[in-house]
Protein backbone atom coordinates (compact mmCIF):
# COMPACT_ATOMS: atom_id res chain seq x y z
CA UNK A 1 0.00 0.00 0.00
CA UNK A 2 1.44 3.36 -1.07
CA UNK A 3 0.92 6.47 0.84
CA UNK A 4 -1.71 8.01 -1.76
CA UNK A 5 -5.15 8.25 -0.75
CA UNK A 6 -7.72 7.90 -3.69
CA UNK A 7 -10.58 6.85 -1.44
CA UNK A 8 -14.13 8.54 -3.06
CA UNK A 9 -12.55 8.34 -6.28
CA UNK A 10 -13.56 6.66 -9.07
CA UNK A 11 -12.06 4.76 -12.46
CA UNK A 12 -12.55 3.06 -15.48
CA UNK A 13 -9.49 0.54 -16.60
CA UNK A 14 -9.61 -0.45 -20.26
CA UNK A 15 -7.59 -3.33 -21.35
CA UNK A 16 -7.40 -6.27 -18.36
CA UNK A 17 -6.87 -9.61 -20.43
CA UNK A 18 -4.86 -11.54 -17.75
CA UNK A 19 -3.01 -10.99 -14.74
CA UNK A 20 0.13 -9.81 -17.08
CA UNK A 21 -1.50 -7.28 -18.54
CA UNK A 22 -0.33 -4.08 -17.27
CA UNK A 23 -3.89 -2.31 -17.02
CA UNK A 24 -4.31 -5.20 -14.20
CA UNK A 25 -0.89 -3.89 -12.19
CA UNK A 26 -2.56 -0.56 -12.58
CA UNK A 27 -6.47 -1.85 -11.55
CA UNK A 28 -4.86 -3.39 -8.57
CA UNK A 29 -2.74 -0.37 -6.97
CA UNK A 30 -5.76 1.55 -7.84
CA UNK A 31 -7.92 -0.04 -6.28
CA UNK A 32 -5.61 -0.67 -3.05
CA UNK A 33 -5.18 3.28 -2.41
CA UNK A 34 -9.14 2.90 -2.62
CA UNK A 35 -10.89 4.14 -5.82
CA UNK A 36 -13.89 2.21 -6.69
CA UNK A 37 -12.63 0.69 -10.35
CA UNK A 38 -14.47 -0.59 -13.35
CA UNK A 39 -12.43 -2.70 -15.50
CA UNK A 40 -13.47 -2.50 -19.14
CA UNK A 41 -12.84 -6.25 -21.09
CA UNK A 42 -12.76 -6.60 -24.59
CA UNK A 43 -14.94 -9.50 -25.01
CA UNK A 44 -16.03 -13.04 -23.76
CA UNK A 45 -12.88 -14.88 -24.31
CA UNK A 46 -10.97 -12.47 -21.42
CA UNK A 47 -14.37 -12.13 -19.18
CA UNK A 48 -13.27 -15.19 -17.27
CA UNK A 49 -9.66 -14.26 -16.32
CA UNK A 50 -11.20 -10.78 -15.34
CA UNK A 51 -13.76 -12.25 -13.10
CA UNK A 52 -10.68 -14.04 -11.72
CA UNK A 53 -8.89 -11.37 -10.84
CA UNK A 54 -11.68 -9.59 -8.95
CA UNK A 55 -12.95 -12.53 -7.53
CA UNK A 56 -11.56 -10.47 -4.21
CA UNK A 57 -12.90 -7.23 -4.51
CA UNK A 58 -16.08 -6.57 -3.16
CA UNK A 59 -16.98 -3.58 -5.79
CA UNK A 60 -16.00 -4.60 -8.95
CA UNK A 61 -17.50 -3.77 -12.20
CA UNK A 62 -17.11 -5.28 -14.97
CA UNK A 63 -18.16 -4.08 -17.97
CA UNK A 64 -17.87 -5.71 -21.84
CA UNK A 65 -16.37 -3.39 -24.26
CA UNK A 66 -14.80 -3.89 -27.86
CA UNK A 67 -13.54 -0.87 -28.12
CA UNK A 68 -13.62 -0.85 -31.88
CA UNK A 69 -17.37 0.00 -32.14
CA UNK A 70 -17.80 4.18 -30.72
CA UNK A 71 -21.38 2.74 -29.51
CA UNK A 72 -19.73 0.23 -27.19
CA UNK A 73 -17.26 2.45 -25.58
CA UNK A 74 -20.64 5.19 -25.45
CA UNK A 75 -22.81 2.41 -23.68
CA UNK A 76 -19.59 1.65 -20.89
CA UNK A 77 -19.52 5.29 -20.32
CA UNK A 78 -23.37 5.40 -19.68
CA UNK A 79 -23.02 2.33 -17.40
CA UNK A 80 -20.22 3.90 -15.50
CA UNK A 81 -22.01 7.26 -15.10
CA UNK A 82 -25.71 5.23 -13.61
CA UNK A 83 -23.52 3.84 -10.91
CA UNK A 84 -20.80 5.61 -10.14
CA UNK A 85 -22.44 9.06 -10.62
CA UNK A 86 -18.79 10.99 -12.19
CA UNK A 87 -15.20 9.76 -13.26
CA UNK A 88 -11.99 10.41 -12.23
CA UNK A 89 -9.59 8.44 -13.69
CA UNK A 90 -9.81 6.63 -17.20
CA UNK A 91 -6.82 4.55 -17.92
CA UNK A 92 -6.30 3.49 -21.62
CA UNK A 93 -4.16 0.33 -21.98
CA UNK A 94 -5.21 -1.02 -25.26
CA UNK A 95 -3.24 -2.00 -28.52
CA UNK A 96 -3.64 -4.43 -30.84
CA UNK A 97 -1.86 -5.55 -34.63
CA UNK A 98 -1.85 -8.07 -36.68
CA UNK A 99 0.98 -10.75 -36.04
CA UNK A 100 2.34 -10.80 -39.50
CA UNK A 101 2.96 -6.65 -39.20
CA UNK A 102 4.43 -7.45 -35.90
CA UNK A 103 7.67 -9.01 -37.53
CA UNK A 104 9.35 -9.11 -40.90
CA UNK A 105 10.37 -5.69 -42.84
CA UNK A 106 8.46 -2.60 -41.91
CA UNK A 107 7.69 -1.52 -45.44
CA UNK A 108 5.65 -4.49 -46.11
CA UNK A 109 3.59 -3.43 -43.97
CA UNK A 110 -0.45 -3.52 -46.08
CA UNK A 111 -3.35 -0.93 -45.66
CA UNK A 112 -5.24 -3.21 -44.00
CA UNK A 113 -3.02 -3.82 -40.97
CA UNK A 114 -1.72 -0.18 -40.90
CA UNK A 115 -5.52 0.64 -40.90
CA UNK A 116 -6.09 -2.24 -38.11
CA UNK A 117 -3.21 -1.24 -35.67
CA UNK A 118 -4.24 2.79 -35.86
CA UNK A 119 -7.22 2.17 -35.40
CA UNK A 120 -7.03 0.04 -32.34
CA UNK A 121 -4.28 1.03 -31.00
CA UNK A 122 -4.64 4.76 -31.32
CA UNK A 123 -7.97 6.05 -32.37
CA UNK A 124 -9.43 3.93 -29.44
CA UNK A 125 -8.01 6.97 -27.04
CA UNK A 126 -10.61 9.75 -28.62
CA UNK A 127 -13.38 7.94 -27.97
CA UNK A 128 -12.54 6.88 -24.26
CA UNK A 129 -11.83 11.03 -23.65
CA UNK A 130 -15.10 11.98 -25.93
CA UNK A 131 -17.71 9.94 -24.00
CA UNK A 132 -15.45 10.16 -20.56
CA UNK A 133 -14.55 13.55 -19.87
CA UNK A 134 -17.81 14.87 -19.45
CA UNK A 135 -18.39 12.44 -16.48
CA UNK A 136 -15.49 14.24 -14.88
CA UNK A 137 -16.52 17.66 -15.19
CA UNK A 138 -17.64 17.55 -11.27
CA UNK A 139 -13.71 17.88 -9.83
CA UNK A 140 -12.01 17.07 -12.83
CA UNK A 141 -10.35 13.94 -14.00
CA UNK A 142 -7.31 12.13 -15.29
CA UNK A 143 -6.69 10.19 -18.50
CA UNK A 144 -3.65 7.70 -18.77
CA UNK A 145 -2.56 5.45 -21.86
CA UNK A 146 0.38 3.43 -22.45
CA UNK A 147 3.27 4.04 -24.87
CA UNK A 148 6.33 2.80 -26.10
CA UNK A 149 9.72 4.46 -27.57
CA UNK A 150 9.64 3.14 -30.82
CA UNK A 151 6.88 5.99 -31.16
CA UNK A 152 10.17 8.03 -32.30
CA UNK A 153 13.24 5.64 -32.70
CA UNK A 154 13.24 2.57 -35.27
CA UNK A 155 12.36 -0.82 -33.48
CA UNK A 156 12.60 -3.23 -35.54
CA UNK A 157 9.71 -5.95 -35.59
CA UNK A 158 7.54 -3.30 -33.58
CA UNK A 159 6.87 -1.62 -37.07
CA UNK A 160 3.55 -0.88 -37.31
CA UNK A 161 3.14 -0.54 -33.89
CA UNK A 162 5.28 2.55 -33.17
CA UNK A 163 3.70 4.68 -36.29
CA UNK A 164 0.43 3.88 -33.82
CA UNK A 165 2.29 4.90 -30.54
CA UNK A 166 3.50 8.14 -32.40
CA UNK A 167 -0.02 8.87 -33.41
CA UNK A 168 -1.31 8.26 -29.79
CA UNK A 169 1.25 10.39 -27.85
CA UNK A 170 0.20 13.28 -30.66
CA UNK A 171 -3.46 12.62 -29.49
CA UNK A 172 -2.12 12.39 -25.93
CA UNK A 173 -0.89 16.60 -26.45
CA UNK A 174 -3.77 17.14 -28.50
CA UNK A 175 -6.49 16.06 -25.93
CA UNK A 176 -4.48 17.49 -23.00
CA UNK A 177 -4.74 21.17 -25.17
CA UNK A 178 -8.78 20.34 -25.54
CA UNK A 179 -9.73 19.13 -21.95
CA UNK A 180 -7.05 21.32 -20.11
CA UNK A 181 -9.52 24.08 -19.03
CA UNK A 182 -12.38 21.35 -17.90
CA UNK A 183 -9.74 20.31 -15.69
CA UNK A 184 -9.12 16.86 -17.52
CA UNK A 185 -5.45 15.98 -17.27
CA UNK A 186 -4.14 13.41 -20.46
CA UNK A 187 -0.56 11.86 -19.82
CA UNK A 188 0.99 8.55 -21.19
CA UNK A 189 3.66 6.01 -19.54
CA UNK A 190 6.45 5.53 -22.19
CA UNK A 191 7.39 1.91 -20.67
CA UNK A 192 9.84 -0.51 -21.10
CA UNK A 193 9.29 -4.12 -21.75
CA UNK A 194 7.57 -6.41 -20.20
CA UNK A 195 6.18 -9.89 -20.78
CA UNK A 196 2.12 -9.90 -21.34
CA UNK A 197 0.27 -11.35 -24.30
CA UNK A 198 0.75 -8.37 -26.60
CA UNK A 199 4.26 -8.12 -26.20
CA UNK A 200 5.11 -11.41 -26.80
CA UNK A 201 4.08 -11.49 -30.30
CA UNK A 202 6.03 -9.08 -30.98
CA UNK A 203 9.06 -10.15 -33.25
CA UNK A 204 12.48 -9.39 -31.66
CA UNK A 205 10.54 -8.78 -28.08
CA UNK A 206 13.41 -11.05 -26.57
CA UNK A 207 15.84 -9.08 -27.98
CA UNK A 208 14.51 -5.60 -27.02
CA UNK A 209 14.26 -6.94 -23.31
CA UNK A 210 18.03 -8.32 -23.15
CA UNK A 211 19.33 -5.09 -24.91
CA UNK A 212 17.02 -2.96 -22.64
CA UNK A 213 18.49 -4.17 -19.60
CA UNK A 214 21.96 -4.31 -20.55
CA UNK A 215 22.05 -0.80 -21.84
CA UNK A 216 19.84 1.51 -19.91
CA UNK A 217 21.62 3.86 -17.40
CA UNK A 218 20.11 1.38 -14.21
CA UNK A 219 21.09 -1.66 -16.35
CA UNK A 220 17.51 -3.82 -15.82
CA UNK A 221 14.13 -3.88 -16.62
CA UNK A 222 11.55 -2.58 -14.84
CA UNK A 223 8.81 -4.00 -13.23
CA UNK A 224 5.25 -3.99 -13.70
CA UNK A 225 4.53 -2.47 -10.28
CA UNK A 226 6.87 0.29 -11.82
CA UNK A 227 4.33 1.11 -14.28
CA UNK A 228 1.61 1.19 -11.80
CA UNK A 229 3.16 3.25 -9.56
CA UNK A 230 3.78 5.82 -11.79
CA UNK A 231 -0.12 5.31 -13.25
CA UNK A 232 -0.95 5.81 -9.63
CA UNK A 233 0.98 9.24 -9.66
CA UNK A 234 -0.58 10.09 -12.60
CA UNK A 235 -4.01 9.25 -11.89
CA UNK A 236 -3.57 11.01 -8.24
CA UNK A 237 -3.53 15.19 -6.92
CA UNK A 238 0.16 15.02 -6.52
CA UNK A 239 0.34 15.42 -10.92
CA UNK A 240 -2.37 18.03 -10.77
CA UNK A 241 0.32 20.44 -12.68
CA UNK A 242 1.10 17.96 -15.33
CA UNK A 243 -0.55 17.61 -18.49
CA UNK A 244 0.13 16.48 -22.41
CA UNK A 245 3.40 14.59 -20.88
CA UNK A 246 4.89 11.31 -21.80
CA UNK A 247 6.64 10.43 -18.51
CA UNK A 248 9.23 7.17 -19.52
CA UNK A 249 9.37 4.14 -17.29
CA UNK A 250 12.14 2.31 -18.53
CA UNK A 251 15.06 2.51 -16.27
CA UNK A 252 16.14 5.62 -18.48
CA UNK A 253 17.11 3.82 -21.57
CA UNK A 254 15.82 6.29 -23.42
CA UNK A 255 17.90 8.88 -22.34
CA UNK A 256 21.27 6.73 -24.08
CA UNK A 257 23.09 7.38 -27.50
CA UNK A 258 25.25 4.46 -27.10
P1 LIG B 1 -2.16 -7.00 -22.96
O1 LIG B 1 -2.27 -7.93 -24.12
O2 LIG B 1 -2.31 -7.58 -21.62
O3 LIG B 1 -3.16 -5.77 -23.11
C1 LIG B 1 -3.64 -5.32 -24.33
C2 LIG B 1 -5.13 -5.18 -24.16
O4 LIG B 1 -5.75 -4.59 -25.30
C3 LIG B 1 -5.83 -6.53 -23.94
O5 LIG B 1 -6.52 -6.52 -22.71
C4 LIG B 1 -6.81 -6.62 -25.09
O6 LIG B 1 -8.01 -7.27 -24.73
C5 LIG B 1 -7.04 -5.14 -25.36
N1 LIG B 1 -7.66 -4.91 -26.65
C6 LIG B 1 -7.18 -5.22 -27.89
N2 LIG B 1 -8.10 -4.89 -28.82
C7 LIG B 1 -9.16 -4.36 -28.16
C8 LIG B 1 -10.43 -3.88 -28.56
N3 LIG B 1 -10.81 -3.89 -29.85
N4 LIG B 1 -11.28 -3.41 -27.62
C9 LIG B 1 -10.93 -3.42 -26.30
N5 LIG B 1 -9.75 -3.89 -25.86
C10 LIG B 1 -8.88 -4.35 -26.78
O7 LIG B 1 -0.70 -6.32 -23.13
P2 LIG B 1 -0.02 -5.08 -22.39
O8 LIG B 1 1.43 -5.21 -22.70
O9 LIG B 1 -0.49 -4.99 -21.00
O10 LIG B 1 -0.55 -3.84 -23.25
C11 LIG B 1 -1.19 -2.73 -22.67
C12 LIG B 1 -0.67 -1.44 -23.28
O11 LIG B 1 0.68 -1.25 -22.85
C13 LIG B 1 -0.62 -1.41 -24.80
O12 LIG B 1 -0.97 -0.14 -25.26
C14 LIG B 1 0.83 -1.69 -25.09
O13 LIG B 1 1.22 -1.22 -26.36
C15 LIG B 1 1.45 -0.90 -23.97
N6 LIG B 1 2.85 -1.18 -23.70
C16 LIG B 1 3.26 -2.44 -23.44
C17 LIG B 1 4.59 -2.69 -23.21
C18 LIG B 1 5.09 -4.09 -22.94
O14 LIG B 1 6.28 -4.35 -23.07
N7 LIG B 1 4.22 -5.01 -22.56
C19 LIG B 1 5.53 -1.65 -23.24
C20 LIG B 1 5.08 -0.35 -23.50
C21 LIG B 1 3.74 -0.13 -23.73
Amino acid sequence: MYPIDLSGKTGIIFGVANQRSIAWSIAEILHEAGAKIALAYQNERVRGNVEALTGSWDDALLIECDAAEDSNVAAAFERVGEQFGGLNIIVHSIAFANREDLGGRFVDTGRDGFRVALDISAYTLLPLARYGAPLMAAAGGSIVTLTFQASTRAFPGYNIMGTAKAALENEVRQLAADLGEEKVRVNAISAGPLDTLSSRAIGRYRDMKRIAAERSPMRRNITHEEVAKTALFLCSDLSSGITGEIIHVDAGYNIMGI
